[in-house]
C-alpha cells in the first residue's frame, strides 16, 4: 500500500495481457477481470487498453486494490459504442494491448489524513473510489454518494460504511439509509457538507460540473476538489 506517496510517478509500461474473467454486474456493467502484467500503480489511476490489430483504444480506471495479484476494470456497456460494443463480445483468454498506469486522480494521504473524503461518482465513475477503498480499508474518513440511473445491482453497498445510492430512475423501491431518489447534487444540498473536506468527483461531466460549483459556492476551496471526466 503506498502510503507516503502524494502524486505517483510509476513507469508507465506498454504490454499484451490476457482477460481472465468476465462478469456482468447489471445488464450494462461488465466487470472484466485481467493479467497485471507486471506494474505497479496507485489507486485512482487509469490504464489505457485495446485489441490487437485495432486502432482504438480506450482509458479505464483500475477497479482493484494496490495490492491485489489482477487488474479488474468496471465497465459500462454504452449503446452503438464503438469500444465497449467489441468488449461485450470479448472472450475469457483474448489478448489486449495494456499501457499504463496513467493519471493522478489519487489520494493525498501525508496531506489529507485526517480530513472527511467525500468520494462523488455516477455509473462507473465509483471504480477509483473502490480501488481507494480496498488499499486504504479504515484509514480513511469515506462518504460514497454513488449516482445512478437505476438501482440494478452495479452499486457497492456492502464495501462503504458510509455509502449512499442516489437513484435518478424511480423503481419504486422506498428510499432508506442506502437510497435516495434523485440526483448526487440534490442529495449534496440536502445534507451538511464538511467545507474542510476533500472532495473526489468521478464520472460524467455534466455531474461534476454542476457539483464543483455547487460546492465552490458554498464554500469549499476549489483546491480540495479533484475531478476525473469520463465523458
Ligand atoms: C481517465 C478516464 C477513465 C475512464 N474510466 C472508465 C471506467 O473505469 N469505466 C467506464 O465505463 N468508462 C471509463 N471511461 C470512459 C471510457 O474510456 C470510454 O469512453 C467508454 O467506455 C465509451 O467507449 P465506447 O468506445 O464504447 O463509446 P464511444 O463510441 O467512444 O462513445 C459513444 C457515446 O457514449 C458516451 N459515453 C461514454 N462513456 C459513457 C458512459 N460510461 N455512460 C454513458 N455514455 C457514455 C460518449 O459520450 C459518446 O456519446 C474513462 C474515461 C477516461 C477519460
Amino acid at each position: 500500500m503506498a502510503l507516503i506517496q502524494t502524486k505517483p510517478s510509476l513507469e508507465a509500461k506498454n504490454k499484451t495481457v490476457k482477460i481472465l474473467d468476465k462478469k456482468f454486474l447489471s445488464d450494462t456493467v461488465l466487470l472484466l477481470t485481467i493479467e497485471n502484467p507486471g506494474i505497479t500503480f496507485a489507486s485512482g489511476q487509469h490504464i489505457i487498453i485495446s485489441f490487437k490489430d485495432q486502432i482504438y483504444d480506450r482509458e479505464y480506471s483500475i477497479f482493484s486494490g494496490e495490492d491485489e495479484d489482477t487488474i479488474q476494470l468496471l465497465i459500462k456497456i454504452v449503446k452503438d459504442g464503438y469500444f465497449t460494443s467489441v468488449l461485450n463480445k470479448c472472450n475469457i483468454g483474448d489478448l489486449l494491448n495494456f499501457r499504463g498506469p496513467h493519471g493522478n486522480f489519487c489520494l493525498d494521504i501525508i496531506n489529507n489524513e485526517k480530513k472527511k473524503h467525500y468520494l462523488i461518482a455516477t455509473g462507473t465513475g465509483i471504480a477509483p473510489f473502490v480501488s481507494f477503498k480496498k488499499t486504504y480499508k479504515n484509514l480513511i474518513d469515506f462518504e460514497v454518494l454513488h449516482g445512478v440511473r437505476k438501482n440494478d445491482g452495479a452499486t457497492f453497498q456492502n464495501l462503504f460504511e458510509n455509502y449512499k445510492v442516489c437513484v435518478s430512475q424511480n423503481d419504486g423501491q422506498k428510499e432508506n439509509v442506502n437510497i435516495f431518489y434523485g440526483r448526487v447534487t440534490n442529495y449534496l444540498k440536502s445534507i451538511k457538507v464538511d467545507k474542510n473536506g476533500v472532495f473526489y468527483l468521478c464520472g460524467n461531466f455534466d455531474m461534476i460540473y454542476e457539483v464543483e460549483n455547487y460546492l465552490v459556492n458554498v464554500g469549499v476551496n476549489p483546491n480540495s476538489i479533484f475531478k476525473e471526466v469520463y465523458f
